[in-house]
């Protein structure tokens, strides 16, 4: 079966595109040409408190300035609560995803007393799983995914494995590198991951062309990927 190609461009509208984020778009843009397949934009709205009004429909025309026009509707993250709702849901039911209380602080002290060092600046804590048996009668302010709950459920190998055609073969240990992530942030806000997971498969994406700087996060969208096959 040939495999309908459908790339797209996201981009979060927190200003203008710069040079290399139209780099981003054009790159996914011409991947889809080459491919004779369709390209989407999808508006990364979900983070309200970093988008700047108007800044989605500049976005728009600037692409359109570029020659760069979607194949299909724009998707708005903002009007897609239901369908990210309904994926955590589904998570929440077979037990893969659980009630977070834990503040930034009460990780690095949880990190710290377990390895009795700092946790380095500019590296993302990795969660020690502190709420994963039960909140410990702490208010509930984030839903993580409980990764090795879906690895073990699913077979899914410890290390994930994909393939980047500039970067050449990828692996990440979901669980060493960033343990259970984040899917609904302690200030009720939807996660990147989790929005984009669903958005992805809700536009029938088949290829990503994106910023090498996002490359870190694509094991985790596997991940959930799987989860919500
Ligand atoms: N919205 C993300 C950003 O602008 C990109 C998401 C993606 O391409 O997966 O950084």
């Amino acid at each position: 079966m040939v495999e309908v190609y459908t790339g797209r461009f996201a981009p979060s509208p927190t200003g203008l595109l710069h040079a290399g984020s139209l780099v981003a778009a054009l790159a996914s843009w011409l991947d889809a040409r080459a491919h004779g397949g369709q390209w989407l934009v999808r508006i990364e709205d979900v983070d309200t408190p970093r988008c700047v009004p108007g800044a989605d429909l500049a976005i728009l025309q600037q692409l359109a300035d570029c020659g760069l026009v979607p194949d299909g509707l724009v998707m708005w993250q903002s009007q897609r609560n239901t369908a990210y709702q309904n994926a955590l849901d589904t998570l929440i039911q077979k037990d893969w995803a659980y009630p977070c209380g834990c503040s930034r602080k009460d990780i690095e002290t949880a990190i710290e007393s377990a390895q009795a060092q700092s946790v380095a600046r500019h590296h993302a804590a990795v969660y020690p799983g502190t709420c994963r048996h039960g909140l410990n009668s702490k208010p509930a302010r984030a839903w993580r995914l409980d990764v090795r709950a879906v690895q073990t459920a699913l077979g899914l190998p410890a290390l994930t494995h994909w393939s980047d055609r500039r970067l050449g073969p990828q692996k990440q240990n979901v669980c060493e590198a960033v343990g259970d992530y984040v899917l609904r942030r302690a200030d009720g806000l939807w996660a990147y991951q989790l929005a984009v997971v669903v958005d992805d498969a809700a536009q029938g994406i088949s290829h990503v062309v994106r910023g090498q700087d996002l490359a870190g996060n694509t094991a985790r969208q596997i991940v959930l990927q799987r989860a919500l096959a």
